[in-house]
C-alpha cells in the first residue's frame, strides 16, 4: 500500500470493525422518519439542513475519561448557558462521506486519516484524544444503525459530522473537564447541481484566517468564524470564495475558508501551498497529491508567491487553478481577483486536469474504479 505524508495512519481491518461498532450501545429512536418522507429528504437534500434519525456519542470527564459509548436519537443538547465552548470556543470538527456502491454496499474514505487528524486537533485545542478506534467505530456504528440515509444518486452521499466541544458548566478560562464528542449525518445531494461550475475567488489582503503558531492546521470552528467576515467581503466584490495569504509576509497562497488550493502549470507541474502550520492539511489535497505523482507529473509542495501567480496567468504559465475538500471535492477556479488584478482562469472555464483528478478521485469514491492505495473502508 502506498501512502503519503502524515495523513498516513494505520489502517483499521474489517474484522476489527466489528468490534469497535460493537462498543456502542444502540438505544434507538422509538419515532423514526417515515420511510416516505425519508425518502422524499433524499431526493434534492439541500446541504447541512437535513439530519438522520440518530447519532453517535460519548462523553468524557477528566476522572474517568471516554463513557457510555452510545447511538441516540438525534434531537437538541441541553447545554447550560455557562458551558464553556459558548465563551472561549473549545470546539473541533471533521467532515467525510459515506458513498453508497451500485451494489447497495456503503463506504468511507480514509476514516483514519481524519480520525488522526481529529487527535491532532484536539492536542491543538487542549481538548482529550479520542482514539482512532473510537473514531472510526463511532462513525461505523452510526452508519449502520441509520444506512437507509445514505443516497444513492450520482455525487449523493451521508455527509458525517464528527464534533467534540467543551460540555463542562464552568466560566473560568482552562480545558474543560467535560467534554462531549458527537457524530451526526446529513444526506447531501452533488455540491454543483446542473454540473461543475467554475468559481471565483477573491484573494483577501486585509485579513487571515490563522497565523504562526495559531490554530490554522487544527479543525476548530473557531477558524470558520475569522473567515466570516473575509468570505462576506469577497462576495460584496461579486467572488463566489475568499482565498488566505500567509499572515507573516502576506505575499504567498494559503487556502480557502475550507478548501486547499492547486495551481497546475504550463509545464505540466501540479504545486501547492506547503503546510506551513497555519494550513489544514486535507484529506483531499494529500489524496491528490498521490494521484498526481501516480500520473508521473511533478508535484511540488512549497511556498507560492501571489505575484507568481497572477504574472503566470498574465502570461499564460498558470494553466489551471483548483480548490479542494471533502465537501465539494475538486473545484475549478474560473477567476481569481484581488485589489490590484482580475484574471481568468482557463478562460474562465473548468481545466482538463481539474476535471480528470475529480473524475478519478469521485471513481473510487464511489466504487467505478480500482482503489488502488486502499483507501475505502466498508462501513455497511
Ligand atoms: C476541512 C478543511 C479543508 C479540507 O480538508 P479535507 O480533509 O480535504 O476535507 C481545507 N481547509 C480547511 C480550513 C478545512 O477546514
Amino acid at each position: 500500500m502506498t501512502t503519503t505524508s502524515s495523513t498516513t495512519a494505520s489502517s483499521i481491518l474489517p474484522s476489527e470493525l466489528e468490534d469497535l461498532v460493537a462498543l456502542f450501545d444502540v438505544r434507538g429512536t422509538d419515532d423514526p422518519t417515515p420511510d416516505a418522507d425519508r425518502e422524499a429528504a433524499l431526493q434534492a437534500p439541500k446541504f447541512g439542513t437535513v439530519f438522520s434519525d440518530h447519532m453517535a456519542r460519548i462523553t468524557w470527564r477528566q476522572a474517568d475519561g471516554w463513557l457510555d459509548r452510545r447511538i441516540e436519537k438525534y434531537g437538541p443538547l441541553q447545554l447550560d448557558p455557562a458551558a464553556a465552548v459558548l465563551h472561549y470556543a473549545q470546539e473541533i470538527f471533521e467532515g467525510m462521506k459515506a458513498y453508497r456502491h451500485d451494489d447497495g454496499s456503503v463506504w468511507t474514505f480514509r476514516p483514519e486519516a481524519n480520525a488522526a487528524r481529529f487527535a491532532r486537533s484536539a492536542h491543538r485545542l487542549a481538548l482529550p484524544a479520542l482514539s482512532i478506534d473510537d473514531f472510526v467505530g463511532s462513525v461505523a456504528a452510526l452508519v449502520r444503525t441509520d444506512v437507509d440515509w445514505v443516497p444513492s444518486g450520482e455525487d449523493s452521499s451521508l455527509y458525517l459530522r464528527p464534533f467534540m466541544f467543551a460540555s463542562e458548566t464552568f466560566l473560568g478560562v482552562r480545558p474543560a473537564a467535560e467534554v462531549e464528542y458527537l457524530v451526526i449525518a446529513s444526506p447531501v445531494g452533488p455540491y454543483f447541481a446542473g454540473g461543475v461550475r467554475p468559481v471565483s475567488i477573491w484573494v483577501d489582503e486585509d485579513y487571515h484566517r490563522s497565523g504562526p503558531g495559531g490554530t490554522g492546521d487544527a479543525k476548530c470552528g473557531g477558524n470558520y468564524a475569522a473567515s466570516l467576515l473575509p468570505q462576506l467581503l469577497a462576495q460584496e466584490k461579486g467572488c463566489d470564495q475568499v482565498c488566505f495569504l500567509d499572515a507573516t509576509t502576506n505575499t504567498h497562497l494559503e487556502e480557502l475558508g475550507g478548501m486547499n488550493v492547486f495551481v497546475v502549470m504550463a509545464d505540466g507541474s501540479v504545486h501547492t501551498p506547503e503546510l506551513t502550520g497555519s494550513i489544514l492539511e486535507g484529506v483531499t489535497r494529500s489524496s491528490i497529491l498521490q494521484l498526481v505523482g501516480d500520473r508521473g507529473r511533478d508535484v511540488v509542495e512549497r511556498r507560492i508567491p501571489l505575484a507568481e501567480i497572477v504574472q503566470g496567468l498574465a502570461d499564460g504559465t498558470v494553466r489551471e487553478i483548483f480548490a479542494c475538500g471533502t465537501a465539494a471535492v475538486v473545484t475549478p477556479v474560473g477567476r481569481l481577483a484581488g485589489s490590484t488584478f482580475d484574471h481568468a482562469v482557463a478562460g474562465g472555464e473548468p481545466g482538463e486536469l481539474t476535471m480528470d483528478i475529480r473524475h478519478e478521485l469521485t471513481d473510487v469514491q464511489y466504487g467505478r474504479a480500482a482503489d488502488r492505495h486502499g483507501w475505502m473502508r466498508r462501513l455497511a
